[in-house]
């Protein structure tokens, strides 16, 4: 009951999301404690039903990717950058969902992965708060941008990652009951009786049977292996998970299948997401929260339902247009065109110019700073939206 349904018009799920608040038990609703106010309803209610607190588990800001472009020949130097990620900024709170949306090459993997620390960033501050029980208050804020390596590696446990590829990211040639429980090895976290019964436990969370654990991946479909991958990352009990792509290598059938097991497990372990994805039904449906990226940057974040109502910045409006299942009622403006502007030689003033029609005479010059363009605090970067001054 209110379960996410792939159908050809997955829009209409919001209303199937109301249902599965509406049948949540009161204890978990009255585990809700202060909402952020740009999350919560009228009564303080979260829309997942997750606890989400007015203290941000992430703030990212200014956070930038930059790589180096070198020359050919036997002296190779340094002739320009490739801005994979620049200047994001943004919150998230606790048993939160941020989507992060983007067509290729857009940044949002690299935006991620450089959170985590899988890439080294170039500037810019990622703070999270961390669990540590000898803190006052059981966390300790720390900036992940600039931690050295030997402080990192013990809170890898509280972050975790969920790849896109259930096939490849999964050691072929390990049991599932090794490959779960690698972390608890690394980490050197209980006895190998303590570490066979974690496995069980989170198997039988992930809707797999304890005799799997001596099974190799490849006796796995693709939904189930990307349940081992789920397992695996939550074995840990991190709070923060980043979902790269995490459902877009499956058959329709399982993504939603993949789906309910998340929100589920959100639910029950408090978790909060990172959801890289493109297939923007998936994305209404899970995040409180999208981000859209394009050429590396953030041109617009908004609560989900008001982004997929009332998409301000052309590149969004473009994006859902380009969507196959768009829900007829959303106004559409046009189709994208073109490809994504090459972040290692990006266009003056607004990147997306080139591609934008409804571009103007400040569009090719200046470059739009994204900013709150509405009481609710959606923020975008367009001139349209906030015209620069003399315009
Ligand atoms: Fe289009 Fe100009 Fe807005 Fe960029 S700043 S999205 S070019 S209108």
């Amino acid at each position: 009951m209110g379960k996410f349904e792939l159908s050809h018009r997955p829009y209409t799920f919001p209303a199937t999301f109301r249902l599965r608040i509406n049948t949540m038990s009161s204890s978990t609703l009255s585990s809700i404690s202060v909402a952020h106010p740009n999350l919560a309803d009228a009564n303080g209610v979260a829309p997942h039903g997750q606890t989400i607190t007015s203290e941000p588990l992430l703030r990212v800001r200014n956070l930038c990717k930059y790589f180096p472009i070198k020359s050919k020949g036997i002296i190779s130097r340094v002739i320009g950058k490739v801005k994979a990620v620049d200047n994001a900024s943004f919150d998230l709170y606790p048993g939160e969902t941020l989507g992060l949306v983007g067509e290729s090459g857009s940044g949002k993997t690299t935006c991620a992965r450089t959170i985590l620390r899988a890439l080294s960033p170039t500037s810019g501050t990622a703070h999270f708060r961390a669990k540590d029980p000898s803190a006052p208050g059981g966390h300790r804020v720390v900036d992940l941008a600039t931690l050295p390596d030997r402080d990192l590696k013990p809170l890898r446990t509280q972050m975790q990652m969920i790849f896109q590829d259930p096939y490849s990211s999964l050691n072929p040639r390990m049991t599932v009951g090794d490959i779960i429980s690698e972390p608890l090895l690394i980490h050197n976290i209980g006895t190998p009786a303590e570490r066979k019964d974690k496995v069980v436990a989170i198997l039988r969370k992930v809707g797999l049977k304890p005799e799997h654990m001596n099974r190799y991946p490849h006796a796995f479909s693709g939904g189930q292996r990307q349940r081992i991958g789920i397992a695996r990352a939550l074995i840990m009990r991190p709070s923060l998970v980043v979902a790269d792509e995490a459902v877009s290598a499956l058959d329709v059938s399982v993504q939603a299948q993949v789906i309910n097991l998340l929100m589920d497990l959100q639910q029950e372990f408090n978790l909060t997401y990172i959801f890289v994805a493109h297939n923007l039904s998936v994305v209404r449906h899970i995040c409180n929260r999208v981000a859209v990226m394009y050429a590396g940057r953030i041109v617009e974040l908004a609560e989900t339902e008001e982004l997929f109502s009332n998409p301000r910045h052309p590149y969004t409006q473009g994006l859902m247009a380009a969507e196959p299942n768009i829900d007829p009622d959303i106004p559409m403006q046009f189709a994208l065109a073109g490809e994504v502007a090459d972040t290692g030689n990006l266009p003056p003033g607004c990147a997306f110019h080139p591609r934008c029609p409804k571009k103007f005479a400040p569009c090719d010059k200046q470059e739009p700073v994204l900013q709150k363009v509405a009481p609710s605090g959606c923020q975008a970067s367009c001139h349209l939206l906030t015209p620069p001054a003399g315009s």
